[in-house]
């Protein structure tokens, strides 16, 4: 690989590490950084190019939009996902970085509005498709404004060896030419290292830092159960996490509505999802699913990719992944929040022979081989007795550090393996005496002592196997030809009539010269069901009313709930009961912009629950103590007066304006209206003339009045209000006080 040298200067003012902490809390509300965030960060501020590899949920948004925050000029994302883009939008607006983005999805207005604030210097991030960001007209636009850096989101999109391949992006390939100045970081969840090669030169990457983050998540639970009856089973596990957002796939698409609609009848709220759907139907599935409007989606493969949701607490697979590779694609979209997650597989042996009859279709033989193979894979990961994160780990050549994950069935004891040799000895020697011209049907009928007309006539009632499993019940034995046939000691023949046939290694175990294990797995029902967040315990019951809350604003502000408050910040929230804004903000994930907007509801449902249940914090606090998982940082919370909400009274108190109160106080203006606003709740401030003029306030009043209070959003972008939405919720929250 041929990389030149880099061809820009280093001119930016050097950026302090306590200055790149302190924008991590005031705008993500984030106490630490994940592993590889804070060198990314560091090398874009000095201007470095980077190539990310980091896989979902690893955050590598944050290693973009930090950046843009402290330099000067937007940063440019090139992101392939127009669906994702509006969530990606809001998200980071509601984060208090000025975000929008330039795309044919949205209006020609938005679009002029977007390029007049690029121009302006008023936007830390614009979003852009590959396909815009090749136009003429558009690059000249954004040579001639204030760009810092260009981030590419999915940078696998270049490579024709990656498995998404774009030629939009190769559209790309001229980018350091036309910005030879502006750091290029490229961002990916998967590349081999063939991949990565290809994308670095392609790009022309100029020596980039390269970060590969680990494959590891070590917040997802994997585990592997035997599948039975498995649209009942499924149900219970769903059952038993009622409100919890997952997402069960199913291979084939009448399996997805059968499973749907099983599902339905038995009283669970759940949407069917597959590309045979009509197109609204799928985008409302979606939509709802996103919302939290329904918890549960059952869909084919063709679910996954518009999806950003980061409180998706449980992937589950009716059906054997078609290979590791999309497994670990799928289970990846749980626990984006870091939170703990499960992925659940229900696995059947018996599914094997009819996956391989499909495979045999397969004409091209290269092919076909690539899907044994993968096939082989999935099998032995469904039976191994390996931990599942190694294995998985170990499939994209990484080794796993750790000796026991705690985090998947094998290292929890719910897996043991017993001996099966005597019996699978029984089932072999059927074959053999038989001649290996029989199926597994007639094979299980010798050895269980079946009476049936065709051993009666065959004499196979004579033979010496005949009976020896009697005291088994069929079922039984069914087990473990499927787990034979597994193991690969015998193979079935894919003809109409199907027969038995001993492999390389049954001679071996009908000697008695290699033993037969069994892998034996737990129920459904036993799946622990974790409750711990990895911070310690949390009350749920006020887990559940903050998680009510967070869909009543995602309504009003027309928001995903996850793009609010993660799960992760309503739990802590449920653990440290913050009374205060001092307290608040050092919730995990609450920053400043979020704080100003949603920190005072929080505040209030807290303080309710608190005083319908006052001795809930203290044994909040006293579990968190006795938890071995207790977080590290230390549990500073304590209900109390708010010191800085005074601070601001006071200063109101004199007269000061939000403005002025936000320069001596050199917080945001966005927080002091926080501030403001608790006041007005409080009934400690009565005039908000000096914070809204008399006829902004009548105008908003008229809005509110006229188009309801439960839409912040349809007033802000309302054309007459020229507001913000810190000065529309003073004016709503008076008039709901009734001020
Ligand atoms: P990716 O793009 O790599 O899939 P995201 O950027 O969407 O991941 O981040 C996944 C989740 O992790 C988001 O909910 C984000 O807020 C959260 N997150 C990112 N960085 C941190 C951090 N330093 N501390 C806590 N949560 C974080």
């Amino acid at each position: 690989m041929s990389i030149s040298a880099p061809t820009y200067p280093i001119d930016s003012a050097p950026v302090d590490e306590s200055a790149i902490s302190a924008a991590l809390h005031k705008y993500f509300g984030f106490g630490d950084f994940r592993p590889h965030q804070r060198e990314i960060v560091r090398s874009i501020l000095d201007k470095r190019d980077n190539f990310v590899v980091m896989p979902t949920g690893g955050g590598k948004s944050l290693c973009y939009q930090l950046p843009a925050c402290l330099g000067r000029g937007a940063c440019v994302v090139i992101s392939p996902l127009l669906s994702l883009m509006k969530d990606q939008v809001d998200a980071a607006n509601d984060n208090g970085i000025r975000a929008a983005s330039y795309n044919s999805a949205i209006g020609e207005p938005l679009r002029r509005d977007a390029l007049r604030r690029l121009n302006r210097s008023e936007l830390d991030l614009l979003y852009v498709s590959p396909e815009r960001f090749t136009m003429d007209s558009f690059r000249d636009t954004l040579l001639s404004a204030d760009v810092n850096l260009i981030a590419i989101d999915e940078a696998h999109c270049i490579s024709e060896w990656g498995h998404d391949f774009r030629p939009d992006y190769l559209a790309l390939a001229g980018i350091v030419d036309l910005f030879p100045r502006i750091p290029i970081a490229a961002f990916t969840a998967t590349a081999t290292m063939r991949v990565q090669n290809d994308i670095i030169t392609r790009l022309r990457l100029r020596e980039p830092r390269i970060v590969r983050a680990s494959f590891d998540r070590p917040n997802l639970n994997y585990s592997v159960i035997e599948k039975d009856d498995v649209e009942s089973q499924l149900l219970c596990f769903v059952r038993e996490r009622e409100n919890q957002a997952g997402i069960i796939y199913r291979t084939t698409r009448a399996d997805v509505e059968a499973t749907a609609e099983f599902l339905q009848a038995n009283g669970q709220a759940a949407l069917a999802y597959h590309a045979g759907l009509d197109d609204a139907i799928r985008a409302r599935n979606q939509d709802a699913f996103n919302k939290d409007e329904v918890p549960v989606v059952v869909a084919t493969i063709a679910f996954g990719m518009g999806i950003d949701k980061s409180n998706i607490r449980y992937i589950l697979h009716g059906d054997l992944p078609k290979n590791m590779e999309s497994y670990y694609q799928e289970t990846g979209r749980a626990g984006r929040d870091g939170e703990p997650a499960e992925c659940v597989l229900f696995y059947r042996r018996g599914d094997i022979p009819k996956i391989t009859h499909f495979i045999n279709q397969v004409v091209d033989e290269r092919e076909r081989q690539r899907l044994h193979a993968s096939l082989q894979t999935m099998i032995n990961y469904g039976g191994t007795l390996l931990c599942r994160h190694k294995a998985i780990l170990a499939h994209f050549n990484e080794d796993y550090p750790h000796g026991s994950c705690n985090a998947c069935d094998v290292c929890n004891g719910a897996v043991e393996t017993v001996d099966g040799t005597v019996d699978a000895q029984k089932i072999l020697s059927a074959i053999v005496r038989t001649g290996q011209r029989f199926g597994a049907g007639h094979i299980i009928d010798i050895v269980a002592g079946a009476d049936t007309v065709r051993i009666r006539k065959l004499h196979h009632d004579r033979i010496k196997t005949y009976g020896s499993g009697k005291n088994k019940q069929k079922m039984y034995w069914k087990t473990i030809v499927d787990e034979l046939l597994a193991q690969e000691v015998i193979q079935q023949t894919q003809d109409q009539y199907p027969t038995l046939r001993l492999g390389s290694r049954a001679h071996a175990i009908l000697k008695g010269e290699h033993p037969f294990s069994i892998v034996r797995k737990q129920e459904p029902k036993s799946v622990s069901k974790p409750k711990q967040t990895p911070a310690g315990v949390y009350d749920e019951a006020l887990f559940e009313r903050l998680r009510r809350l967070r869909s009543t604003l995602a309504r009003e502000h027309e928001v995903p709930p996850y793009i609010i408050f993660s799960d992760k910040t309503l739990h802590d929230m449920a653990q440290k009961f913050p009374s205060s804004i001092e307290e608040m903000l050092l919730v995990n994930g609450v920053g400043e912009a979020k704080f100003a907007r949603y920190g005072a509801d929080f505040m209030r449902e807290i303080d309710e629950y608190v005083s319908s249940h006052p001795g809930a914090p203290a044994s909040a606090q006293q579990r968190l103590d006795s938890s071995s998982a207790a977080s590290s940082r230390p549990a500073t919370i304590r209900r109390g007066v708010t010191h800085t909400t005074d601070q601001t009274y006071k200063l109101v108190q004199e007269g000061f304006t939000i403005g002025e109160i936000a320069d001596q106080r050199e917080l945001r203006p966005s927080t002091i209206y926080g501030h403001v606003e608790e006041l007005v709740k409080n009934r400690k401030v009565a005039d908000i003339s000096r914070f809204v003029s008399d006829g902004q306030r009548k105008k908003l009043t008229g809005l509110f009045r006229k188009l309801g209070t439960a839409s912040l959003r349809t007033i802000v972008e309302h054309p007459q209000a020229h507001t913000t939405y810190e000065e529309a919720r003073l004016v709503r929250t008076c008039l709901q006080i009734g001020q």
